[in-house]
């Protein structure tokens, strides 16, 4: 289920891990066609976006757990107005807030893609896309969404 092409344009501001390297488990794991999320070693808690400390039990021995790429849209909003020049005449394109329900509903944002038209529904089933940029000036890979079923 990988991409060949890119939801939204070029000319976008490409994500790169922190010089400190926090979220690098995840881009790395992107690139490879797997989602990782960050786990708590003490705890078992499920974390996202990546954070040095467990905010549930305050421990700092943070890891990382592969999990299927699946989920259900939480929220989503249609979007008509270019935020970065690149977007201008490029609308609308959707943007979805996934929860992870086998990983204590830890949300990621991402594009819904398809139809930038097309009917969203709270709740819907969706499969995470892996949309590799491998000739990016920083190669990297982006995990998009399409509904299921
Ligand atoms: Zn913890």
């Amino acid at each position: 289920m990988n991409a060949t092409q890119s939801y939204l344009p070029e000319g976008l501001p490409i994500p790169t891990p922190e010089t400190d390297g926090l979220s690098a488990p995840y881009w790395n794991g992107l690139k490879d066609g797997v989602l990782t999320i960050q786990r708590c070693k003490s705890c078992g808690g499920w974390q996202w976006g990546p954070e040095w400390i467990c905010h549930r039990c305050l421990s700092f021995d943070m890891g990382w757990e592969t999990v299927e790429p699946r989920g259900r849209i939480f929220s989503w909003e249609r979007v008509w107005h270019p935020v970065h020049p690149a977007l201008k005449g490029h609308g609308p394109y959707i943007v979805v807030l996934v929860e992870l329900p086998h990983a204590d509903n830890v949300r990621l944002i991402g594009n819904l893609i398809g139809d930038p038209r097309q009917t969203v529904t709270i709740g819907a089933a969706v499969e995470g896309v892996f949309e590799h940029h491998p000739n990016a000036s920083t190669p990297h890979t982006l995990l998009q969404w399409r509904t299921v079923g």
